[in-house]
Parts: structure tokens; sequence; C-alpha cells
């Protein structure tokens, strides 16, 4: 019971990434809040649960100040489909609100109580695309999450000595539900699911359990030593 009796605040937390790892907290004994912009996917976990959109600063400040958690955890995030060509102010602007502010507000909420306690454990949600190379019609997808892991580093610098860490987790391609989407979205899910698998270094994809196993890692005392890292867990794409 790695996180026994700790209070963990989880964004996006109704299916992939975000809800293994809210499931695997609460089998490390944590207390976990989960939240999702789509209340209905939250059903069946088995903590407490609100529909929360993360870019909503009013009530993001609201949710995660009332459940003052000691580990909080942004996975809040959606992949554009854009080259630079055909970046607009609007995209831009959606995608900077979803994969990057809706951190800071998180974090902005979460940091006053951590500072009290003097302990605190904030995880964010990067990804591949950008840390470990560049990807064909992910412009403003990896400028967001190129942004996720300066605000991680910027976070742990300004808290180094208060006891609160900031790490995030840059993950490879993960089998979620959002990537079906995006395959059946080509037209020929088949053939582009056999096209993903040919590009992975490993020959699969990742599971959402094992970016899950990391998060328990960073968020328990185990990783205490550990802050402003960026962790890959990309299948070896960077290797
Ligand atoms: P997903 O894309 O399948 O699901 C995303 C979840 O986010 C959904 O439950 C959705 O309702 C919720 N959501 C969307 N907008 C929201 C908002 N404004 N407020 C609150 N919730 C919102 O999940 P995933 O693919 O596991 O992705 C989770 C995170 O991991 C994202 O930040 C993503 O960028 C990152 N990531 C995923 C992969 C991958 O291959 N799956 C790879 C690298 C990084």
């Amino acid at each position: 019971m790695r996180l026994k009796a700790k209070r963990v605040f989880v964004t996006a937390a109704g299916q992939g990434i975000g809800r293994a790892i809210a499931e695997a907290a609460i089998r490390e004994g944590a207390q976990v809040v989960a939240t999702d912009i789509n209340a209905t996917l939250l059903d069946g976990l088995e903590c407490e649960t609100y529909q929360l959109d993360a870019t909503d600063k009013g009530a993001v400040g609201d949710k995660v100040g009332s459940a003052d958690p000691e580990v909080l955890i942004n996975c809040a995030g959606v992949v554009h489909t854009d080259t630079v060509q055909q970046v607009t102010d609007e995209t831009l602007d959606f995608a900077f609100n979803v994969n990057v502010r809706s951190m800071i507000y998180t974090i902005q909420a979460a940091v006053p109580g951590m500072l009290e306690r003097g302990a605190g454990s904030i995880i964010n949600m990067a990804s591949m695309a950008s840390s470990s190379k560049g990807f064909p019609n992910r412009c403003s997808y990896g400028l967001t999450k190129g942004a996720v892991i300066g605000l991680t580093k910027a976070v742990a610098a300004d808290y180094m000595t208060t006891g609160i860490r900031c790490n995030c987790i840059s993950p490879g391609t993960v089998d979620s539900p959002s990537l079906h989407e995006r395959l059946r979205a080509t037209g020929d899910y088949e053939k582009a699911m056999a096209a993903f698998i040919a590009r992975q270094p490993m020959g699969r994809l990742g599971t959402v359990e094992e970016i899950a196993h990391l998060a328990i890692y960073l968020a328990s005392d185990e990783s205490k030593y550990m802050t402003g890292q960026e962790v890959r867990i990309d299948g070896g794409t960077s290797a």
C-alpha cells in the first residue's frame, strides 16, 4: 500500500491513462478524487468522482482546493492533428487550454495545501511527441506537450526546498480509447492499426497499466529524491 491514506486528485480519470492511474492509486490505498469532463465515464470507479472540465479555472480552484490533495495527477490532454501551416489562433488556444493551462490551474490550487504540509507530489502527463522526437501532423500537440515539460521543471525549481516535487511522464503510443478513435477516423482502422504497430520499436503498443505503475512510483515516497524530471516510457522510441 504505497499510497495508504494519501489524498490523490486525478484529472481526465474517465478513461485511458487517467483511469488506470486512478484505479492503481485506489489499489495502493489512496483516497482518490477522480474527475473528468465526461461524468458518465467515471462510472464504476470506487472512489469520490466529480464532473470537472480541467480548463474551467473557477471550478478547478473549487474542486482541487476542497480536495486539498497530497498527490496531484494531471492527465487532461487532447491530441490535435495539424502541421505548423494549419495552426490557427483558435486551435492553438484550445490546445493550450486543455494541455497546459488546465495543469497550471490545478497546480495553483493544490500548492497552498502542499506548502502548509511541506510535502506534495505533482505528476503531469507530457508525451514522447516533442521530448523523444517530432511527429508529422502533431504541431499543436507537440508544442503544448513540450510546454508541459517546461512547466514541470519550473514548478520543481520554484518549490525545490519545500517538500513539493513535480515530475512528468512522456508516454509512447499507449493503447487507449482515443487512440482507437483516431485510427477509426482514418477510414481504414485495420490498416491504420497495422501501420501504427509496425512503427513501434518493440512491435507493440504500451498499456495504460504500464504508465500507471510509473505514476504510482512518482506519487509515492519511494521517489522522494526525484523532482523536475521528464520520465520517458516510450517503448524504445528514444532509445
Ligand atoms: P484518452 O484520450 O483516451 O482520454 C482522455 C480523457 O480526457 C477522456 O476521459 C476525456 O473525457 C478527458 N478530457 C478531455 N478533455 C478534458 C477536459 N477539458 N477536462 C477534463 N477531462 C478532459 O486518454 P489517453 O490517451 O490515455 O490520454 C491521457 C493523457 O495522456 C493525455 O494528456 C494524453 O495527451 C497523454 N498521452 C497519451 C498517449 C497515448 O498514446 N494514449 C501518449 C502520450 C501522452
